[in-house]
């Protein structure tokens, strides 16, 4: 783990609420897909000694580090305000409990919500730089289309042999909508998903998320050692 100073080279609007950062870290950062790293802004002294977790979302074979930020309180604020040119520190790699790699054969279903999604772009960005060979389904839940990050590049990875990606919106959606409409529910993991006790499960979103998705997987017997899940705002929980 180390600390290292990353310039922002891009920033991208995902969304009216989420932005993508391009960074060229000083020192090469040697990451899993799926694990993150503490965030502060260099040279800030408003936000001196805030730092933040944040996932890396791109594949560790990039020449670049992505971070994608959804904006919901003074720090996300902070970093939305940033531009290219600034500095961030970043402290890393940590967390283990999303990690996707070659050691995993198994087939894979990622259950994502709103900006959830960043540990399993990572871990889908590498498969397909890496050609592994495990199929990917990834259900995906926001509240509206216009939530969804990185919607084009998923509308590609989806028409690629072994992943499919599978969209819901739980309060509002267009006429025309062709995903799925409600929460995740066992109607809908039955539908995208056979055998769901051979597959390895990864959930990331808001902690009530994680713990219904739980229980739907326990009703789906599917076994604990099966399941890889992390909660995000919980204060203090990460390390
Ligand atoms: C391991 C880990 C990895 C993470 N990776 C990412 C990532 O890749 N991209 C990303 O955008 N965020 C990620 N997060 C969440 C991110 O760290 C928080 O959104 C951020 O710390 C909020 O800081 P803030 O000062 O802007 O808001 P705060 O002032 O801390 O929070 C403002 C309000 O939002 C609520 N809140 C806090 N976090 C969330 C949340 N995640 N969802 C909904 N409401 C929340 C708080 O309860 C509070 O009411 C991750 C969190 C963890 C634990």
């Amino acid at each position: 783990m180390k600390r290292t100073k990353a310039e922002i080279k891009d920033i991208k609007n995902e969304t009216h609420d989420v932005k993508t950062f391009r960074l060229a870290p000083e020192e090469s950062i040697d990451f899993t897909p799926g694990q993150y790293c503490l965030v502060s802004i260099a040279g800030s002294s408003k936000h001196e000694g805030t730092e933040k977790p944040f996932t890396y979302a791109s594949s560790p074979t990039a020449d670049y580090v992505e971070l994608t930020v959804k904006k919901i309180g003074e720090f996300t604020k902070a970093l939305h305000e940033l531009e290219v040119g600034d500095s961030l520190i970043l402290d890393g790699p940590r967390g283990k409990s999303l990690n996707f790699d070659e050691t995993i054969e198994e087939d894979v279903v990622f259950l994502a919500g709103g900006s959830g999604i960043t540990p399993f772009m990572s871990a889908i960005r590498y498969a397909i730089r890496r050609n592994l060979e495990n199929k990917m389904t990834l259900i995906f839940s926001n509240r509206t289309e216009e939530d969804i990050i990185y919607i084009e590049e998923l509308d590609e990875v989806n028409r690629r042999e072994g992943f499919r990606i599978v969209n819901t919106l739980t309060d509002s959606w267009p006429q025309d909508w062709k995903g799925e409409t409600g929460y995740i529910d066992r109607a809908m993991l039955e539908k995208y998903v056979n055998e769901a006790c051979k597959k390895i499960w990864y959930i990331c979103g808001p902690p009530p998320m994680i713990d219904s998705m739980e229980k739907l997987l326990a009703e789906e017997n599917v076994p604990g050692e099966k399941i890889r899940y992390e909660k995000w705002m919980i204060p203090g929980k990460y390390d």
